[in-house]
């Protein structure tokens, strides 16, 4: 079926997808005095942040911004300037503008004093709408056609749709099922845009667990205990912290934060190693002298819950890595104790995680996130090429971009008419 075109509008801003990044793109460019239409394949917007708000909704993370802005590592430079124009400070007032309180957590994480988004979803779409944004859902964007018109799969039927610039913020790859399903990808590449693979970002680890030790104690929590593991430059990377073990292998908040380095790991070698010591707070000497002396009547888990403060869990995977005989010699024992290797042999797969990695190359951009060879087109969120570990750094950067984006596309649109006179002047 040939595609409807629909308001030939060229003075308005379409904006497609409805996340965070989309939603502050909409209020940047409205604010600024530009039309905008908001597009969502799904049948409403903001789920992927709904999901997010069962976990609290960590908006951001309150340590100074040199700190900050570290948890980018390699893109922090080309995140640098939109994080500063809207930081965590930025943030927490936005938040508090739509009648959000904030309050900084004991790590120095920042979340709604409600530990939910729908509260603040609710009050940013009503902010939206009363501002003039029209929102269209059900409208799954395919591309351009040959006129250069936006075409969207709509319930009733093919849909082409004129503006005067697009915002395109549609998210990475996980969680498919709230629409970020990452189809946009071979889009933008027939297009000549790089676009650099998605990859599971935060996310869980398969390992070969016993059935017996799996089916005991999957869910259950490890903590505390401090894991090591060295990066792909060769430095050692140590963190504190906790984890979970599922039925498949490992996930939790530590592993999520060590999960750069692990799957890159994984991707070179087949495989990853992280070692964790399962008694952090008690030194060497400390537990071989407590495992030294006799156990007497006690078993083997008692002696090691009293010795050395194990619980189930943790006496649990000492006894995946040591062999029953070395259970029995204390000097190995301590050793497995500060020093327990487990062995990681795939990511879990792209959808399940909290995050993607990849997306589209910030060479491919310019300062406004503009794609340089589409002009017109800009990009933000998750769909650019950047990973943070948990913490609100992924919400931060996805609302900074999106502001970005949403204030290039506006100054694009105003500025439509100048070019045209330019060109006019210039003969083309
Ligand atoms: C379980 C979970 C918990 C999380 N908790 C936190 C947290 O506490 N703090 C934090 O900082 N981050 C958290 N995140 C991550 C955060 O939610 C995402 O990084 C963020 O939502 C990404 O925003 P975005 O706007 O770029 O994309 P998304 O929120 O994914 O939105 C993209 C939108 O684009 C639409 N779309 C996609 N393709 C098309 C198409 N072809 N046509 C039309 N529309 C399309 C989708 O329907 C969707 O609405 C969590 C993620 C998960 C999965």
């Amino acid at each position: 079926m040939k595609p409807l075109i629909d308001n030939p509008a060229r003075d308005t801003l379409a904006i497609i997808g409805g996340g965070p990044a989309g939603l502050m793109a909409a209020e940047a460019a409205v604010t600024a005095g530009v039309s905008v239409d908001l597009f969502d394949s799904m049948p409403s917007v903001g789920r992927k942040l709904l999901l997010a708000g069962k976990g609290g909704l960590n908006l951001t993370h309150a340590e100074p911004f040199p700190r900050f802005i570290c948890r980018y590592s390699e893109r922090q430079k080309p995140l640098e300037s939109h994080l500063r124009n809207f930081d965590a400070e930025s943030v927490r007032q936005w938040a508090a503008d739509l009648g959000i309180d904030t309050f900084v957590g004991s790590s120095q994480r920042v979340f709604p004093l409600e530990m939910k988004a729908a509260p603040l979803l609710r009050a940013w779409l009503k902010r939206l709408r009363s501002l003039g944004v029209r929102f269209h859902v059900r409208h799954r964007w395919q591309g351009w056609n040959g006129a250069g018109d936006l075409l969207f799969d709509t319930p009733s039927g093919p849909l082409g749709k004129r503006a005067g610039a697009a915002v395109l913020a549609l998210g990475g790859g996980s969680w498919a099922r709230l629409g970020s399903d990452g189809t946009w990808c071979p889009i933008l590449k027939a297009h000549e845009v790089d676009v650099r693979p998605l990859r599971p970002a935060n996310c869980g680890f398969d390992v070969t667990w016993t059935a017996r030790f799996a089916e005991r104690f999957a869910g259950a929590p490890v903590k505390p205990v401090v894991a090591l593991i060295q990066d792909l430059h060769g430095q050692t990377v140590m963190q504190r912290g906790e984890f979970v073990i599922t039925g498949s292998g490992v996930e939790g908040s530590l592993i999520y934060a060590l999960s750069a380095p692990l799957r890159d790991s994984i991707d070179l070698h087949g495989h990853a190693d992280f070692h964790i010591d399962i008694a952090p707070d008690r030194s060497v000497e400390r537990l071989l002298q407590n495992l030294q002396k006799p156990r007497g009547h006690l078993s083997l888990s008692n002696h090691l819950r009293r010795a050395a403060g194990l619980d189930a869990v943790k006496i649990g995977l000492l006894r995946e890595h040591v062999a029953k005989d070395e259970l029995e010699n204390p000097e190995r024992l301590v050793s497995a104790i500060k020093n327990l290797p487990i062995r990681l042999r795939a990511a879990r797969p792209l959808d399940e995680a909290i995050s993607s990695a990849g997306g589209v190359a910030f060479e491919a951009l310019n300062e406004q996130l503009m794609i340089r060879d589409l002009p017109g087109v800009f990009c933000s969120g998750e769909m650019l090429d950047w990973e943070a570990p948990t913490g609100g750094y992924l919400l931060t950067a996805c609302l900074a971009t999106g502001r970005t984006a949403g204030l290039g596309a506006a100054d694009w649109i105003k500025h439509s008419h100048t070019r045209v006179c330019d060109a006019r002047l210039a003969g083309l």
